[in-house]
C-alpha cells in the first residue's frame, strides 16, 4: 500500500489539483476516500520530508470497503492501485447523470475520427481528474488477410497490464521493458477460425493486434510476474531493465499521430524493490 501511495502522492498534476481544486469540487458530494487522500497529502506536505507519516485514516477507509485490504499483510500493489484510482474517480466524476447506452457505429469514419468519437463517448460518462491524468486509449485492429479490410475498436484504460515475453518464463535473467511492450503489441494471426470479413463477406484468416492510440499523461504499466505452468502458479524473478530517461513509446502506438507521455510509473506485484524501479521514489518520499 505504501509504495502505491508514494507513487500516487508524487504524481504531477494530481497533487496540484488536490491542493487547489479538490475542496471546491466537492460541493455536497460524499467523497470519503478522496477526503482521506487529501488529508494524507496535506500531512505529507506539512511534514516536508521530516520523519514519517502513517496513512492510517486512508487505510481505514479502504478497509471498510474491501476486506482484502483490512490486515497488515502485503497486498497486491496493482489491485490496490486500481481500487484507489477507480474509487477516487467515482467520487470525483464530474458526470453525475450518465447518458443512456447507445450503439457505436463509426466504421465508415477515418480511424482518427473513430478514436475521437470513442473518446467523446467515454468522456460523457467518465470525466474526472483521475481520467484526465491516467486514462489512455487502446486500439484493437483486425485485418483481413484476403482483402486487407481493416476494422478497429477502441477501449480506455487506466493502467496497462502486460505479460512477460515467453522467453522470460524459461530463465531468470534480464529482460527489457521494451521487450515486454513489444510482446503486448505483437501481431497475432488467426487461421481457420471462421472469422467473417465485413469487406469481402467471406470466412477468412485474419491478423489482429492491440496498440496504444492515445497516451495518458501518466502511464501506469503493470508487469504481470505470475504465470500458470502445467502444475501451478509461478512467479518470475526476471529483472526488468528500462532507461531512466528517454524511453520512446511511439513505436507502441504505430497508428497514432497523437502520442506523448510525461511520466512512467512501474508497478510490480512483489514488494518494493530496486528491481521494480520504485526505489528512487521511496528515497524521495516523505512517507518513510
Ligand atoms: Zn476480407
Amino acid at each position: 500500500m505504501n509504495s502505491i501511495l508514494q507513487c500516487v502522492l508524487l504524481s504531477p498534476g494530481l497533487t496540484e489539483w488536490m491542493i487547489t481544486k479538490f475542496q471546491a469540487s466537492q460541493k455536497h458530494r460524499s467523497t470519503p476516500l478522496s477526503n482521506s487522500f487529501f488529508d494524507l497529502l496535506s500531512t505529507v506536505r506539512r511534514a516536508n520530508g521530516a520523519g514519517s507519516v502513517t496513512p492510517s485514516d486512508l487505510k481505514t477507509q479502504v478497509s471498510r470497503t474491501v476486506s482484502q485490504f483490512s490486515g497488515f499483510g502485503q497486498q497486491d500493489a496493482q489491485e490496490f492501485l486500481r481500487f484507489l484510482l477507480d474509487r477516487m474517480h467515482d467520487e470525483l466524476n464530474r458526470v453525475t447523470v450518465k447518458p443512456k447506452y447507445q450503439e457505436m457505429k463509426f466504421e465508415k469514419h477515418p480511424v482518427g475520427e473513430q478514436s475521437e468519437k470513442w473518446a467523446q463517448y467515454y468522456r460523457q460518462r467518465d470525466d474526472s481528474i483521475m481520467t484526465d491524468l491516467f486514462e489512455g486509449q487502446l486500439m484493437s485492429r483486425v485485418g483481413c488477410l484476403s482483402c486487407n479490410h481493416q476494422t478497429y475498436a477502441f477501449d480506455n484504460f487506466l493502467d496497462l497490464s502486460i505479460d512477460f515475453p515467453r522467453k522470460a518464463t524459461r530463465f531468470t535473467g534480464t529482460i527489457s521493458l521494451e521487450d515486454c511492450m513489444q510482446k503486448f503489441i505483437d501481431v497475432e494471426k488467426i487461421i481457420d477460425a471462421g472469422y467473417k470479413c465485413e469487406g469481402c463477406k467471406k470466412p477468412v484468416n485474419v491478423e489482429k493486434d492491440i496498440t496504444l492510440y492515445r497516451f495518458p499523461k501518466l502511464l501506469v504499466i503493470h508487469l504481470k510476474r505470475f504465470y500458470h505452468s502445467a502444475m501451478r502458479r509461478e512467479k518470475l524473478n526476471t529483472t526488468v531493465t528500462f532507461p531512466a530517461k528517454g524511453l520512446d513509446l511511439r513505436k507502441y502506438a504505430p497508428h497514432s499521430s497523437k502520442c506523448h507521455a510525461e511520466l512512467i510509473v512501474l508497478i510490480c506485484r512483489s514488494s518494493v524493490s530496486v528491481k521494480c524501479g520504485l526505489r528512487p521514489l521511496r528515497d524521495k518520499s516523505p512517507l518513510g
